[in-house]
């Protein structure tokens, strides 16, 4: 069998892994860097790997971009496993962001291996900042390789880690937060406290809160920090809609049919043109921009910078602004503008996030619990750090082909 890792071993993101053995090769991963200016879509195609040969399957850990981003560049008659939850959120992206529809979609589920000629993938569900991630356990000619996707240990589901492989021969390891400092990350809780702590603190103001629309873990903190201050959780038509649907997997996610005081805020409403059902699905729920800016401290608000001509209508004269996403967001010019008019209109700003990614002590109780023979970096800016973290590492570089 042998192993190529096309992209990751020297970056975050983009990440695309190759296995192959004499009859059958597969794709884990199809990413597209982070660092990419795609400016329209099929600017993608100058990303993809070169791959030689026949691919039978792709399997994608999340709907981080960084992760399947070019999936929808390669043949389409080949199938692409996806977790139900991916699955969910590529349906909304597909509408809401014009994401290409990808082809061929099939589902894996957690720990229900699928055989691809002689090679068996087995999926286990582990936590992070996307819903329904996945790590892969690739089995053929007598071996073992676990791949981790993206993973951490102080999310809400940290401990699902305990239940993923053991003793396999190679462990292929993101590494995100290698090198970067060895503070331990706070739990999605202690983001909740802190929720809660400001929303009590300012009972006169607006809360905005930038977080990622596909950040669930982190939107049900936010609801749940509103609901127990007592005001209501205001979210738009994307993020009412994505949340809507990942309900549909789980109960215990807010959606406005089942869970008080959650409203939709129909602004950014002209996109959806022929999907005019998702719009009309939570019209009842519908909160205009008169209604929140009548009495704006009830609400909690879910935002990105793109709604600021929205947020202006409601022109509360006092708010507080969160930042709830990787800091390095609110420095790129196009969100200059939001922060600007935050800025000018003498908004409170704050920034509660805690990263999506272990840290070096998570890292250390994962590597602990699959007792791997052999790490093998990804998803990392620092692989020759692995070493002195950890033992019997192998570096690779992108594109190098490895024996099994
Ligand atoms: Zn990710």
């Amino acid at each position: 069998m042998n192993l190529t890792i096309h992209r990751g071993t020297n970056q975050i993101g983009g990440s695309c892994v190759e296995i192959a053995t004499t009859t059958t090769r597969l794709l884990i991963d199809i990413g597209l860097p982070l660092d990419s200016v795609v400016k329209r879509l099929e600017d993608r195609k100058q990303y993809l790997p070169k791959i030689e040969g026949h691919i039978d399957a792709v399997f994608i850990s999340h709907y981080h971009l960084d992760h399947h981003g070019l999936v929808s560049e390669i043949d389409p008659s080949i199938p692409v496993y996806v977790s139900r939850g991916t699955e969910k959120m590529f349906g909304i992206n597909a509408i809401f962001l014009r994401m290409p529809k990808v082809e061929n979609l099939r589902i894996i589920d957690t720990k229900t291996p699928v055989m691809v000629d002689d090679i068996k993938i087995t999926a286990f569900t582990v936590d992070h900042s996307a819903y329904d991630a996945m790590a892969f356990l690739i089995e053929a000619e007598g071996k073992k390789i676990l791949y981790s996707g993206d993973i951490r240990t102080h999310g809400v589901k940290g401990r699902l880690y305990e239940d993923l492989p053991q003793n396999v021969d190679y462990l292929i390891l993101e590494g995100t937060n290698i090198g970067k400092s060895e503070s331990i990350s706070k739990t999605e809780k202690e983001i909740k406290d802190q929720f809660i702590a400001l929303f009590k603190k300012y009972p006169d103001r607006i809360n905005y809160v930038w977080s990622s629309g596909q950040n669930i873990d982190r939107l049900v903190q936010i609801y749940s920090a509103s609901l127990k201050t007592g005001r209501t959780f205001v979210a738009d038509l994307y993020v009412a809609n994505v949340l809507y649907e990942i309900h549909q997997l789980n109960a215990n996610i807010p959606s406005p049919y089942s869970h008080p005081n959650f409203r939709v805020w129909y602004a950014k409403y002209e996109k959806l043109n022929e999907n005019e059902n998702l719009a009309f699905r939570l019209k009842r729920f519908k909160i205009k921009s008169k209604e929140i800016a009548d009495s704006p401290y009830k609400y909690v608000v879910i935002v990105r910078p793109s709604l600021l001509e929205y947020i202006q209508k409601i022109n509360a004269a006092q708010a507080n602004v969160v930042t709830s996403i990787w800091k390095d967001y609110e420095i790129r010019t196009e969100n200059e503008a939001f922060f600007d008019w935050v800025d000018k209109k003498g908004y409170k700003r704050t920034h509660y996030h805690t990263s999506g990614h272990a840290d070096q002590d998570g890292l250390r109780k994962i590597v602990a619990h699959i007792s791997p023979k052999t790490i093998i970096p990804i998803h990392t800016k620092n692989k020759a750090q692995y070493c002195e973290i950890f033992k019997n590492v192998i570096v690779l570089d992108d594109g190098e082909r490895f024996e099994i």
